[in-house]
């Protein structure tokens, strides 16, 4: 049977539970009797946030761009 980590957001301790799979995104209790916890994806927490903003494009471009837009080639 997997084990799951979970950690705890009201007293910040981490713990294991194993539950079947189909089981695994259910809510879990922490030891210490709370229930605003989170799971802990293992495989994701080892490399973890790669994923960030999105780079700006800045503002866009092609008001004045080429010499064909001002007749100079005309
Ligand atoms: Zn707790």
């Amino acid at each position: 049977m997997p084990r799951y980590d979970f950690r705890c957001r009201a007293c910040g301790s981490t713990f294991e539970v194993s539950r079947p799979m189909s089981e695994a995104s259910a809510p879990a209790t922490c030891p210490a009797g709370h229930d605003d916890t989170v799971k802990l994806l293992s495989t994701v927490a080892v490399t973890g946030r790669g994923t960030g903003s999105a780079p700006s494009p800045g503002p866009s471009g092609g008001g004045g761009g080429g010499c064909c837009g001002g007749g100079c080639c005309a």
